[in-house]
């Protein structure tokens, strides 16, 4: 490269998996990474206005992010998310989002679309850094494999911050230097925090959804705030949601999907550290209509306190304080009454 391009990444959708491997592998080939605002009013507007209006609010608010990125950057990063695990993919609304973005607006800079499949693992995952690279006019093979061998790195890294419970952007301050890991895991390791919680939560649903406090209303520090310890996807072992994946006679296609239904089902297998699942979907989301009933019947017939949340643009703070503050409460009583019996 000439001189330093600006690539900007939205803060939505993927980013919450996949930020520091993006980040790290086009810092090493040279570019300025900006990314977008953290979610505002102003973002969710402007998503709605641009976007299809039957998509579900995680895209609408990508858009947003989209053009908060616009007259920043050279180029705007979204990839093609095929498959993270070489078996499921992403839902469709993932597989089309550069052609939806492309169709949305006239004036935004260059799109990087390449496709992130891991089909064919390590090949699918180096088709993808070499298409980045080329993208941005770098071609040198050594350049792209380093660039590439230290994202990855970064990336393991970051799934195992969060496999300790920490939240990506807690993840993301450690890897990137800003704090250790020390200032936070105290805090934020499930069963870490030195002192009784009120109840265990599993916090289900998709990271864009659950840790973008703006489009779920803040549900996860409201728990916490409510002194519940929470549980997400991210701190269940790998190796345990392949044990269930393997255990049922069909899985979802959706890689997202997958692991909010392992999760939940490797929690209720375990039930004697959840008192309850709060599972957070977004309105109008196709696959979540599959994974919200499958996971409800499953809580049920396990005898787990299940809470469906369903976010769209018009979710209000108090509507979901109250349901929350409900819910605890009687996850609470639950927990009093099967210790007096
Ligand atoms: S999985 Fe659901 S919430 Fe996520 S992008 Fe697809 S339709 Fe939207």
């Amino acid at each position: 490269m000439k001189r330093q391009v600006k690539v900007g990444i939205p803060r939505s959708l993927a980013y919450y998996s996949f930020y520091p491997l993006w980040r790290v592998f086009l810092e090493k080939l040279g570019a300025e990474v900006i990314v977008s605002a953290a979610t505002n009013r102003k973002i969710l507007e402007e998503g709605i206005r641009e976007t299809v209006n039957d998509a579900c609010i995680p895209i609408k608010i990508f858009h947003g992010h989209v053009f908060d990125l616009a007259g920043r950057v050279d180029y705007i990063f979204v990839p093609r998310m095929i498959s993270a695990d070489g078996k499921s993919t992403f839902c469709p609304k993932f597989l089309g989002l550069p052609d939806m973005i492309r169709f949305t607006g006239s004036g935004l800079p260059e799109l990087i679309d390449a496709r992130y499949d891991c089909s064919g693992f390590p090949g699918g995952q180096f088709r993808f850094f070499f298409s980045v690279a080329h993208s941005l006019g770098v071609r040198n093979p050594f350049k792209i494999i380093s660039a590439a061998a230290s994202a990855l790195r970064r990336h393991r890294e970051y799934n195992l911050l969060l496999s300790k419970g920490l939240k990506p952007a807690e993840a993301r301050e450690v890897i990137f230097g800003q704090k250790q890991e020390g200032d936070y895991l105290a805090g934020s390791k499930p069963g870490g925090q030195g002192k009784a919680k009120k109840a265990v939560v599993a916090l289900l649903g998709y990271p864009y959804a659950i840790y973008d406090s703006f489009i779920s209303a803040g549900v996860y520090d409201k728990l916490v705030k409510l002194g519940v310890e929470v549980i997400t996807y991210d701190q269940i072992p790998l190796r345990e949601m392949r044990r269930i994946s393997k255990q049922l006679p069909q899985n979802f296609f959706w890689y997202y999907s997958n692991k909010v239904f392992w999760a939940g089902l490797y929690l209720l297998e375990q039930k004697k550290y959840i008192d309850g699942i709060i599972h957070v979907t977004a309105f109008g989301c196709g696959p979540d209509a599959m994974v919200d009933k499958t996971l409800e019947l499953e809580a049920k017939a396990a005898g787990v306190p299940f809470l469906g949340l369903t976010i769209d643009e018009h979710t209000g703070e108090g509507g979901v304080q109250t349901r929350l503050e409900a819910f605890v409460d009687m996850l609470c009583a639950k927990r009093l009454q099967s210790r007096a019996g």
